[in-house]
């Protein structure tokens, strides 16, 4: 399908490909597995400050509609395209068949620089995006959350754009949105600490004392700065991280309160003073215990990948290593990498418990939220290392390979139309 020519789509094609052939899935029931199901495309014209009216493309693709309503973040960011989006929402079906949610994948985007936008202009766009996306979502049909770009404030005005919409509050609608409108607590922090939680197993699997262990981050916002703390306090010292600006590196660990109300002034990372500048392909590369892209898609590369010093990839972002990385990282027994669709989970499946206290009404404490994630990461963390170890295959292909192989079951069950 041309319309998702992209090359983090065809990144997402050829992992599946891969684990389609190790499954033995017949050549046709592939494709119905792989494209998705419903994609949009809308024209947002909104009205910028000065006056003047700018048209922005948004994005939404349903890949997988047979388990239940779809689930994944909403992007904003000027690279967005169809086919990242597509590939984005791929990726979240076999994450939530992994974790065992009863979803299926989505995603959205809007091709904008939210860092050149005001507030008001953020505000009408997303607006406006909610509005034409409302024949398409529902509690029951697609329910999106926070991902690059986007944060509490957008859910909050696209759960309140639906719900006037409707006539009465839905809070379901949305996840990751503030506390205070029925969000979750924990949802803010579950992608970051389902990172360090799963990065502290991974240190116990290959006998790496987190104590005596560094770190590094590359994107240092709302998931790469929760993983940071969290890793800190698992004991790990953390020597650098980044942002699309830059990075900063400190050997003797960074004093991640300070750099916090750093960022807090500055937005950005970059000119901490107690911290010498390196740059983002740097930080890759930097001696280190656990390194964790938490950015964008295709970080680690054919380019980096035989020079990365680490023992432990802990991929926080979606998609951060092509596959032709991974045929030189599979080469590499001394780097244990943690998937994208294992180690990011966190995020979804707070989402879920968002989405699920919404319906009831009833919330939970966060003691409560944590007990129960780190419940849910342990037994797909259980399951991967299982399979990963029994089938002598690399943890990527063991997670992608229960994920679709659970999607693959209930498409059967279900017969063709769904
Ligand atoms: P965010 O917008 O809060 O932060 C992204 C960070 O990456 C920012 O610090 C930004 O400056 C930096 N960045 C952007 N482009 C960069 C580049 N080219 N090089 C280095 N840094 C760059 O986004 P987030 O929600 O933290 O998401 C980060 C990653 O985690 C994405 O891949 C996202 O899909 C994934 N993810 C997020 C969630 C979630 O709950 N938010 C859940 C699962 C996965």
């Amino acid at each position: 399908m041309e319309i998702y020519d992209h090359p983090t789509f065809h990144m997402a094609c050829q992992q599946f490909d891969l684990v389609a052939d190790h499954l033995q899935i017949p050549h046709d029931e592939r494709d119905r597995l792989k494209y998705p199901k419903r994609s949009m495309t809308v024209a947002l014209p909104i009205h910028r400050d000065d006056g003047s009216t700018q048209v922005f493309p948004g994005y939404r693709v349903q890949h997988f509609l047979t388990l239940g309503p779809t689930k994944g973040g909403l992007r904003y960011h000027p690279d967005v395209r169809l086919g990242e989006v597509a590939a984005l929402a791929m990726w979240m079906s076999w994450k939530c068949a992994l974790t065992g949610l009863p979803y299926g994948g989505a995603k959205g985007g809007i091709t904008c620089d939210p860092s050149k936008m005001s507030l008001t202009e953020l505000e009408r766009l997303t607006r406006r995006y909610t509005q034409e996306m409302i024949p398409f979502i529902g509690p029951q049909i697609d329910v999106m959350a926070p991902d690059v770009g986007t944060n509490e404030q957008v859910m909050a005005w696209m759960m309140d754009t639906y719900s006037v919409h409707n006539g009465y509050t839905v809070p379901s609608i949305v996840t990751g949105k503030p506390v205070a409108l029925g969000g979750s607590q924990g949802r803010r922090e579950a992608t970051g600490r389902g990172v360090a939680y799963l990065a502290n197993r991974a240190t116990d699997t290959i006998g790496l004392d987190m104590s005596k262990a560094t770190a590094a981050v590359q994107g240092y916002g709302n998931v790469g700065s929760v993983a940071a703390l969290s890793l800190a306090r698992y004991g790990a010292k953390v020597i650098a991280v980044s942002d699309v600006r830059g990075g900063i590196y400190n050997r003797d660990g960074l004093d991640l309160w300070k750099l916090d109300e750093h960022v807090a002034r500055t937005k950005s990372v970059v000119g901490f003073p107690e911290a010498e500048a390196i740059s983002n392909d740097e930080l890759l590369l930097l001696p280190c215990d656990i390194l964790v892209p938490a950015a964008m898609e295709r970080q680690i590369t054919a380019a980096n990948a035989g020079k990365i010093q680490c023992r432990i990839i802990a991929e926080a972002a979606n998609g951060p290593t092509t596959p032709e990385a991974d045929v030189i990282l599979n080469q590499r027994p001394e780097i244990f990498i943690i998937p994208d669709v294992l180690c990011n989970a966190g995020g979804v499946v707070v989402s879920y418990f968002e989405w699920v206290q919404d319906l009831q009404s009833f919330f939970w404490g966060e003691t409560e939220v944590v007990d129960k994630l780190f419940r849910i990461l342990e037994t797909a963390w259980t399951q991967t290392l299982t399979v990963s170890r029994k089938q002598k295959i690399p943890m990527r292909f063991a997670a992608l390979s229960l994920g679709i192989k659970r999607v693959q079951e209930a498409k059967r069950l279900r017969g063709l139309f769904p």
